[in-house]
């Protein structure tokens, strides 16, 4: 199946432009990250990138070194500065229809704060 061009009208294109509130908890010029609204977990952040990617290959393949630069270092700021580095926590990139993406704007959630279920791998 062919990839799915970008659609301006996803919820975090309109989180990004300020049509809908969200709970912000960092900001940079390439990254925006808000608290999800339905959190699976004590610490539930999602953490995007600012341009319009749907999918992590999308901006891994697509995004200048810049961006990815500020992205992967606001994982790493965020996750430390919510207190789950210590402990520990998870990363998740869903993506398109076999990974259960629901919003096509390329998220990553970051999950903590309690130990969390076993999942596959
Ligand atoms: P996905 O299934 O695409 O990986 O995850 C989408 C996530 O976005 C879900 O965890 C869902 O709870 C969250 N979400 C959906 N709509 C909104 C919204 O309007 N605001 C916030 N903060 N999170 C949302």
């Amino acid at each position: 199946m062919a990839v799915q061009p970008y659609d301006p009208e996803n919820i975090f294109a309109k989180i990004l432009r300020g049509e809908i509130p969200c709970t912000k908890v960092y900001e940079d010029d390439h990254v925006l990250a808000f608290n999800d609204i339905a959190p699976q977990a004590p610490t539930h952040v999602l953490v995007i990138p600012k341009g319009a990617y749907t999918s992590y290959d999308d901006f891994a393949l697509n995004a200048s070194d810049a961006e990815i630069i500020a992205y992967t270092r606001a994982i790493g700021k965020i996750s430390k500065e919510a207190g789950v580095v210590e402990d520990g926590y998870r990363l998740i990139a869903n993506t398109r229809e076999h990974g259960r993406q629901d919003v096509p704007h390329l998220h990553v959630h970051i999950l903590g704060g309690e130990k969390l279920p076993r999942m596959l791998p």
